[in-house]
């Protein structure tokens, strides 16, 4: 019997974004062992003519992607509920593939993951060098754009920033209201994320997820829910989940254990 009080996770990648390993089974198996029962596929979205083989697949990935996910759908559908999504930055020149994936019901949801931006159709990071100030307000402005978009379910690791920018001022602080003020207002859940605990060591000061960031969330209307954001099939285990419940419990927060994404 699993001790995780957690029932989802929506934020799952495979080895097809070139830093994940072990195979889509192998996810499936083991969030079933840790009492998962809604299990979404999001991994870095493949975008058209982007060849980037150490963050995401090629677009060309999509029918074996999908393929996968419904073979295990099928094959798992009376222990676990699978969905199929993609974890995507908001960039302008590949909306329309986003929502042709929704439109045509190819994939159930799109999660917001803002790692990189776009300019003059080329795609940059954000803060090449750390600590760019620019990199954050270009972070902030373009996560809300996502969220404005209403393409995204819920927005993956808001405070990601903290592993850059690196610090709790005056500039993380206008940042972290906009994108709050517009989750609020467009009702996207903000997502206590695993990774970052796994990438960053517990240390959630100058991290995220972040102590700071999820303090201010308390003053907005914004639910809260958890992802794994797994790479590797041993991402699902208790220990992990344990030390996010830990957080959750240590910043005072209400979480959503139950969330779940409809499809229709
Ligand atoms: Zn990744
Ligand atoms: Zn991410």
């Amino acid at each position: 019997m699993s001790v995780s009080k957690i029932s989802y996770c929506y934020h799952s990648h495979t080895k097809r974004c070139g830093h994940a390993i072990g195979n889509d089974e192998e996810y499936v198996l083991a969030a079933i062992k840790l009492g998962i029962k809604r299990l979404g596929f999001s991994d870095h979205v493949f975008l058209k003519g982007v060849d980037q083989p150490w963050m995401r697949g090629k677009f060309e990935m999509l029918d074996d992607y999908l393929s996968s996910i419904n073979y295990l759908k099928d094959k798992y559908k009376d222990k676990i509920e699978i969905l199929a999504g993609f974890e995507a930055e908001y960039l302008p020149t590949h909306l329309e593939t986003y929502e042709e994936l929704l439109e045509t019901k190819k994939i159930d949801y799109l999660i917001l993951g803002q790692h990189i931006g776009e300019e003059n159709d080329g795609l940059v990071p954000y803060f090449y060098p750390s600590f760019s100030l620019k990199g954050l307000y270009r972070y902030g402005h373009d996560v809300v754009k996502g969220i404005e978009s209403g393409l995204f379910t819920y927005l993956c690791h808001p405070d990601l920033f903290m592993n850059a920018y690196k610090r709790w001022d005056s500039n993380t602080i206008k940042v972290s209201k906009m994108i709050l003020e517009a989750c609020e207002k467009y009702r996207v859940p903000i997502e206590i994320n695993i990774g970052g605990m796994r990438h960053c060591g517990y240390n959630p000061i100058d991290h995220y997820p972040s102590n700071q960031f999820f303090q201010l969330s308390k003053k907005y209307k914004v639910e809260i829910v958890v992802g794994v954001d797994a790479h590797d099939p041993n991402d699902y285990n208790e220990e992990d989940i344990a030390k996010a419940l830990e957080f959750v419990k240590e910043n005072k927060l209400k979480i959503n254990l139950d969330y779940v994404i409809k499809k229709d």
